[in-house]
């Protein structure tokens, strides 16, 4: 197999703002790379702020004046059924571009493009089904929920599966009434520029949907600091989680931070180890180990420690490295030389941590592009910064552990909690270890298989509030409580004189 350019590449990646695509207002562009080559191929339109400040306004003049949120559930859920129909049917081509651009292997590009049809159909179904509380004091009052969207909802996101994640923002923020302004990862900005097409022939209106691109630290910043938009949701890094929650916070806006992670999978010496060994292997090296939620810290129940560790070292080994089009591709590239470079550094410091076990370095045959070999380091210890720093990348930390107490500590033992993974035949134990760790979601004997109405979100530092199901509609609207007497007001008569 070649390395060769999908067909179907725009010329280049404009800004998308009421219903056009437009250039920056200054002409500035940024280039794009792709990770096989880390040749530029194409250049993308990098909006400033006087870009956000037009995309903005076109999504509060969309909100305050177009039919979008006056419109009735079933006419939104129609078109966003539209646009589910419309990203299943390119799900090849989506897949393509999208593997291209940010490295993924192809396989687990297409499962990602379904995933982000999905979470348009899911949400389409859900603003028809969806229906919230009347409360009544018999006699004396009645109160019920007037559900509203906010207005204009910031969306800014990261470059792991970034079609995905974008369609996980888009889908109810729009569903609920909102208008958007996207402010996808510089990394990679070709799938985000198919989404004002398939907006448009699903029949979404101009101006509900705007797209701009560029540096976090402007276009992105400028979106956060808007008057104009009240609420923001960020999938990203921690720290870049915590400036925005500090330069959102003079204007009060509602928050919804999905952040990083490090996340363990716990074996326990009685749980099935085949299916144990395939999850753990498939959670850290899936997504190029791109992946918020992998299990990146794997502790093992020291009775089976050194054979787990040998059975693992020879799955990671034995992973298919290739070409991000093959289809028989494992794990791919990884985004950018600049991640390759972030992620070889933890490799190096790793060697002086822990004991490597496979990989180490650039695989063979690749000497070029952003490749990284599936790396297992053993016998870290929970100092080591291979154990407590989220890496982002095909590299997993192995400790083993004695007792149940010691088990959990070690899982605790980060600043993280975003997901666990939890390995065991023992049901009390299964249950009773769940409830004791901190984080947002927890797996028992699963790998990541999530259903969409679940909450997903993390505690400490992956993250603040929770989107999924019925918890994003209340993040992307306001839940206005109206009371209404059923008698006389009844009140006090202040300044009557008592009469
Ligand atoms: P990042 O924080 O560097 O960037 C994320 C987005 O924020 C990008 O669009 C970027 O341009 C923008 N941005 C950067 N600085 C900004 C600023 N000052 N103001 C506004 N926007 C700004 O993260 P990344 O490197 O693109 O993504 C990887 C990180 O995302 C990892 O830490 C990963 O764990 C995390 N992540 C979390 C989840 C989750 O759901 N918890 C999911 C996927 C990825």
């Amino acid at each position: 197999m070649t390395h060769q350019k999908p067909a179907g590449l725009p010329d280049k990646i404009q800004l998308f703002i009421d219903g056009e695509f437009v250039d920056a207002q200054d002409g500035a562009t940024f280039d794009v790379i792709e990770p096989v080559s880390n040749e530029v191929y194409i250049t993308a339109a990098s909006a400033g702020k006087a870009d956000v400040d037009l995309a903005v306004a076109a999504a509060k003049r969309a909100f305050d004046e177009g039919p979008w949120p006056k419109m009735l559930p079933r006419e939104r859920s129609r078109i966003l059924h539209r646009v589910a129909d419309i990203v299943e049917s390119r799900d090849e081509q989506l897949a393509l571009l999208e593997s291209w651009d940010s490295g993924l292997p192809i396989t687990q590009a297409k499962g990602q493009a379904r995933r982000a049809a999905e979470n348009f159909r899911f949400f389409a179904d859900l603003i028809v089904a969806e229906h919230d509380n009347v409360t009544k004091v018999p006699g004396r009052q009645i109160n019920y929920v007037n559900r509203k969207p906010k207005g204009v909802a910031g969306l800014i996101t990261p470059w792991n599966v970034p079609f995905m994640q974008e369609s996980w923002k888009l889908a109810p923020a729009i569903a609920t009434g909102n208008t958007v302004v996207l402010k996808p990862a510089s990394y990679t900005p070709l799938s985000a520029a198919l989404w004002p097409e398939i907006f448009r022939e699903a029949g979404v209106p101009d101006g509900v949907f705007n797209l701009i691109l560029g540096s976090g630290g402007v276009a992105g910043d400028a979106l956060v600091k808007h008057p104009d938009v009240p609420l923001i949701s960020f999938t990203g890094d921690s720290s870049t989680g915590a400036m925005i929650s500090t330069n959102a916070a003079p204007l009060l806006k509602g928050l919804s931070l999905e952040l990083g992670g490090k996340s363990p999978s716990i074996v326990f010496a009685d749980a099935d180890l085949e299916e144990a060994l395939d999850a753990t292997v498939f959670s850290v090296f899936s997504l190029n180990g791109e992946r918020c939620t992998a299990g990146s810290r794997v502790l093992v129940e020291r009775s089976i420690y050194d054979d787990f560790v040998a059975r693992y070292a020879e799955r990671a080994k034995n992973i298919v490295i290739g070409l991000p089009s093959d289809p028989a591709t494992e794990v791919g590239a990884l985004v950018h030389p600049s991640h390759f470079e972030k992620v070889m550094s933890y490799v190096e410091l790793g060697k002086g941590e822990g004991r490597l076990v496979a990989g180490g370095g650039r695989p063979e045959g690749f000497p070029e592009g952003n490749y990284v070999a599936p790396t297992v380091f053993a016998d870290v210890r929970p100092d080591a910064r291979i154990f407590q720093e989220e890496i982002f990348g095909p590299v997993v930390a192995i400790t083993p552990f004695d007792t149940d107490e010691e088990a959990l500590e070690l899982a605790n033992d980060t600043k993280y909690g975003l997901a666990a993974y939890v390995w065991t035949s023992n049901l009390k134990r299964a249950h009773n270890f769940a409830n004791g760790i901190e984080s947002g979601m927890v797996w028992l004997n699963s790998n990541n298989v999530r259903d969409l109405r679940t909450p997903f979100g993390g505690v400490k530092a992956s993250g603040l509030g929770r989107e999924g199901g019925y918890r994003s509609v209340d993040f992307y609207t306001t839940a206005q409580s109206i009371q209404i007497t059923l008698n006389e007001a009844h009140s006090p008569r202040f300044g009557a004189g008592g009469k």
